[in-house]
């Protein structure tokens, strides 16, 4: 590896990127076990060797959550792969779920220099591969936290955006506690992302990891019905409450035929299967229904992920329809290629106008009409537009609806003077404070549907935020975040 290390940047250019070992397409939709295996230890270093080491780090700029990429790549090429991913968790304390699920494509590897000519650094693989190889060599060392604070916080939901938020007051040395409504911790990593995109061994491993920080975490707790957040300050004695209770409830088209069993709404549909394990009914007691002709509506990665899913539970047909064209699908490039790889069939420029059923109330098929792009919407996006007298109709047992979703409105009915915005977001300032004191958000709940590391930076902001709160409370002269800054709704 010395001779990979003294190359010129002329010659590391040359050197094709690396890529992941995969589960073979006929083999991974009989199981659901991970699609990537990742790269190994000789690709991991590799595809280190292509790092130019720029001295603007634009990838670092890239990353929403800042991590220091051109150090850690650099502890890979001295084979301090412990050192390495420290140096991630600096910024980032989920790295082996980022370097699975992330959009390296749109964020850090889109920017990095060596693509402009050629491919990219694969950095997303190289995260996944030091904290693999940490998980593996049983190198964790938890952070010690230096010192204990006396005043409580209070995370509200157990995803991406409230853990992120837990570890970082934890490690300042608040005392945290975490509710979750369900009976599982994770969010969209556990009820949403399937398996083989994301093995709930890895996202336990990183919630345990959490938990040894010292927080406390209960499930089963509706905030909103159980407690509401006014008497976490007033009886529970929280100085303040960061919200990260996602988007989970989800849109529906308004089309005829919505009510005929054998429609889901995506979110039901994984659910079922990741939290519920419905794949494994009767062992588990969630049952699912499934059919030989299945149609997925979306573009997304929640589309995605349904859609797949749908050819592991045995569809013959998976279809996904989506209303423009490849290029405007939101869902992650690896995760099309992915689906493309595994059968699914792609109907684009193609809209769902009713669903159609028997006497017996099941879903027999799907009318579809085609589309055709016309002028850029407000997204930027060419607006698809009907092509009159298209209509066609699909045979299908199921149809799953994966088209957004937005928040439960429990905490913003429930907490008065909390501000929301449009599609009932709640409104939060740059410092993810909201219209009350004390009072924090991020993640999807403010964003509306966004991505793991977004919710990661916010939960990651808010805490510096909370930090800066309470601190201040502490002294009569100093204002809030809160009410120092202005909410966007
Ligand atoms: C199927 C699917 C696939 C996705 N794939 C990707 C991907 O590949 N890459 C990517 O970056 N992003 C992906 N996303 C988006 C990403 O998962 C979300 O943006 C992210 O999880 C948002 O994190 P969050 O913490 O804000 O909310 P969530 O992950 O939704 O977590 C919110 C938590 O709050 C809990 N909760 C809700 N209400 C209450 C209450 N009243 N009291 C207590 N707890 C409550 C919920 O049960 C949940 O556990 C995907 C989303 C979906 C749905």
């Amino acid at each position: 590896m010395t001779t990979l290390n003294a190359l010129k940047p002329s010659e590391r250019m040359k050197i094709p990127r690396q890529e992941s070992i995969e589960q073979a397409a006929s083999e991974r939709v009989q199981n659901f076990t991970e699609v990537s295996f990742g790269v190994d230890e000789a690709r991991a270093m590799v595809e280190a060797t292509r790092c130019l080491e720029c001295k603007n780090a634009v990838c670092t700029e890239g990353c929403p959550v800042g991590i220091d990429i051109r150090s850690f790549i650099q502890l890979i090429l001295q084979k301090d792969y412990a050192g390495a991913v420290n140096k991630i968790r600096e910024a980032n304390y989920l790295p082996s779920i980022c370097g699975r699920v992330c959009p390296q494509e749109e964020q850090c590897e889109l920017v990095c220099t060596l693509g402009k000519k050629h491919m990219p650094v694969a950095i997303g693989k190289l995260e996944r591969f030091v904290a693999d190889y940490e998980l593996e060599h049983n190198l964790f060392v938890p952070p010690v936290v230096k010192e204990k604070r006396p005043e409580k916080v209070a995370i509200v939901g157990a995803g991406p955006a409230g853990l992120t938020c837990a570890a970082e007051l934890a490690q300042m040395g608040y005392q945290v506690s975490m509710f979750e409504a369900l009976h599982a911790v994770g969010g969209v990593l556990r009820y949403g992302i399937p398996e083989f995109r994301l093995p709930r061994k890895i996202l336990d491993i990183e919630v345990d990891r959490i938990r040894q920080l010292g927080v406390d975490i209960q499930t089963n707790f509706l905030v909103g019905r159980t407690a509401t957040i006014d008497e976490f300050f007033d009886e529970w004695g929280f100085s303040a409450v960061f919200l990260g209770t996602g988007a989970g409830t989800p849109n529906f088209m308004g089309i005829p035929g919505e009510g005929l069993t054998g429609v889901y709404s995506a979110n039901e549909f994984l659910t079922r299967v990741n939290l519920m394990r419905a794949n494994k009914f009767p062992e588990f007691d969630t049952p699912i229904r499934m059919g030989s002709s299945v149609a997925v509506i979306g573009g997304g990665n929640t589309a995605m992920d349904a859609v797949r899913t749908s050819k592991r539970l045995g569809a013959e047909h998976s279809l996904l329809i989506y209303r423009r064209s490849r290029q405007e699908m939101p869902a992650r490039q690896e995760e099309i290629h992915h689906a493309e790889q595994e059968g699914i069939e792609l109907h684009l420029l193609t809209n769902p106008t009713r669903i159609i059923g028997n006497e017996n109330h099941f879903v027999t098929g799907i009318e579809c009409q085609r589309m055709e792009l016309g002028e850029p919407d407000e997204s930027g996006r060419r607006k698809p537009v009907a092509i009159k007298g298209s209509e066609y109709i699909i045979p299908v047992q199921i149809v799953i609806e994966a088209i957004g979703q937005q928040p439960n409105p429990i905490i913003q009915s429930t907490t008065p003077g909390l501000q929301t915005g449009k599609r009932g977001v709640v409104a939060t300032n740059d410092k993810q404070g909201t219209s009350r004191p004390g009072i924090f958000a991020g993640g999807d709940l403010a964003r509306g549907g966004a991505t793991v590391i977004l919710a990661m930076r916010d939960g990651k902001t808010a805490a510096t935020s909370i930090h800066e709160y309470i601190q201040s409370k502490k002294s009569v002269t100093v204002s809030t975040p809160a009410a120092s800054e202005e909410v966007k709704a």
